[in-house]
């Protein structure tokens, strides 16, 4: 028997930022000086991330989707190419596909909803030239089987990474240089967010990180507009004004003013993933017990990011629809989101690609059933305890067995 839970008195929304002082006064600092724009403190950002990932080359943004887009450009990859892009994530993995030019080829996805290893070598065709493999939720993807099929095809691999900051893949930070070392022909290149809602934030922003030098090189140039950075050395002495366009680039650089919220965030970044597993132990423990949600399956082997924490309704045993589920959350003032609506049941993916429903089974399933409980480092055990008690409370009154 569940005690009733009460409404709360004010809403507690799916995701919140965790910024304190140290974010605040960092920010006034470089307002409070002559230097707003990229300057020292993206380079100290730059060098602090790389750091943390253990990566040669890290290169500041103003967004994720920037940083995938600089990827594939810097890749070459255009007009005729496919890029293979699971179906279950957020629009922005398969747009920046679009905005080269090229094709995205969506696959499916397994249990843990990270794109299926062996769809996506099915999909592989002789005009592929990379693969955007999406760490869902914060869960490493299957990487040692995606860097083999790249390996075997000459593919590149984009990771997306925008949920996957502070994950391992066996032992390694996700963004290490070291990850795929048993394949020294494939070219790596991944792309973190700070956007408002992830794991660390610069209210916007993101960070593409990369092994290889020449290619780091040239996501920098077309960040900037495709100023030439040698222009800017050789001509040095001769004065601030001189430079030279090679390409025609992007605007798509880090400010300072973010970069001080990203440094003062990264020094946090260990304590707030701390805070995110204990919520999800207690999430987990807590759920355990309840026959119709389960949360989503986990991977040995892997740090999981905590970015989200989905579940999955047994609708066969519930006589609401997830839908309704949502309704009866909020209406004990508590939020929760669906991450994602698949690419290919969105009108432009439709129209472009002619996908449909039924060509992803897995993702099409699975889809209904799946919530995003409120999940955030800064989140009280009372705001996490009244999450439980409301599920548990609506779930017991819509159980049907
Ligand atoms: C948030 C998100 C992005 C985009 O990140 P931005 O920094 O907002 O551009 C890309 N991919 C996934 C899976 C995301 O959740």
């Amino acid at each position: 028997m569940v005690r009733k839970m009460r409404k709360r008195a004010d809403f507690l929304p799916f995701c919140r930022p965790c910024l304190g002082s140290e974010e605040r006064e960092a920010a006034l600092e470089v307002l409070a000086s002559d230097w707003l724009t990229t300057g020292p403190q993206v380079e100290a950002f730059e060098r602090a991330f790389a750091g943390y990932v253990s990566s040669a080359n890290a290169i500041a943004v103003s967004s994720c989707t920037a940083g995938l887009h600089l990827a594939l450009a810097a890749l070459d990859i255009g007009p005729g190419d496919e890029v293979v892009v699971p179906t279950m994530t957020f629009c922005a993995s398969a747009n920046v596909v679009f905005h080269v030019g090229a094709t995205p080829v969506l696959v499916d996805v397994g249990e843990d909803l990270n794109l299926d290893v062996d769809r996506l070598e099915q999909a592989v065709t002789p005009r592929t030239k990379a693969i955007i493999a999406v760490h869902y939720a914060g869960q490493p993807c299957d990487l040692d089987a995606v860097y083999s099929i790249a390996s075997r095809h000459a593919l590149a691999v984009v990771e997306d990474a925008a949920h996957a900051v502070g994950a391992e893949y066996k032992g390694k930070k996700i963004g290490s240089d070291k990850l795929s070392a048993a394949h020294p022909d494939i070219t790596r290149v991944t792309a973190f967010s700070f956007y408002a809602t992830k794991n660390m934030t610069t209210a916007e922003g993101g960070m593409v990180v990369l092994a290889n030098d020449a290619l780091a090189d040239r996501v920098r140039m077309l960040a900037l507009h495709g100023l030439s950075r040698d222009a800017w050395k050789r001509y040095a002495e001769s004065g601030s004004w001189n430079y030279d366009v090679v390409a025609a680039g992007f605007k798509y650089n880090m400010t300072d003013l973010q970069a001080a919220v990203g440094i003062a965030q990264l020094k946090k970044l260990d304590g707030m993933q701390r805070a995110r597993s204990t919520h999800v132990a207690a999430y987990d423990t807590a759920f355990a017990s309840l026959p119709v949600i389960k949360p989503l399956p986990r991977k040995s082997g892997v740090t999981h990011a905590n970015h989200l924490y989905v579940v999955r309704l047994s609708l066969a045993d519930l006589s609401i629809d997830r839908a309704e589920f949502v309704n009866r959350l909020r209406q004990f003032n508590i939020g929760s989101s669906v991450h994602f609506i698949p690419l290919h049941l969105h009108s432009f993916y439709k129209d472009k690609l002619g996908e449909d429903l039924g060509r992803f089974p897995e993702a099409d399933r699975l889809f209904e059933e799946i919530v995003s409980l409120p999940l955030f480092s800064c989140m009280s055990d009372a705001d996490r305890e009244d999450v439980i008690s409301a599920t548990a409370e609506i779930l017991e009154d819509f159980a049907t067995t």
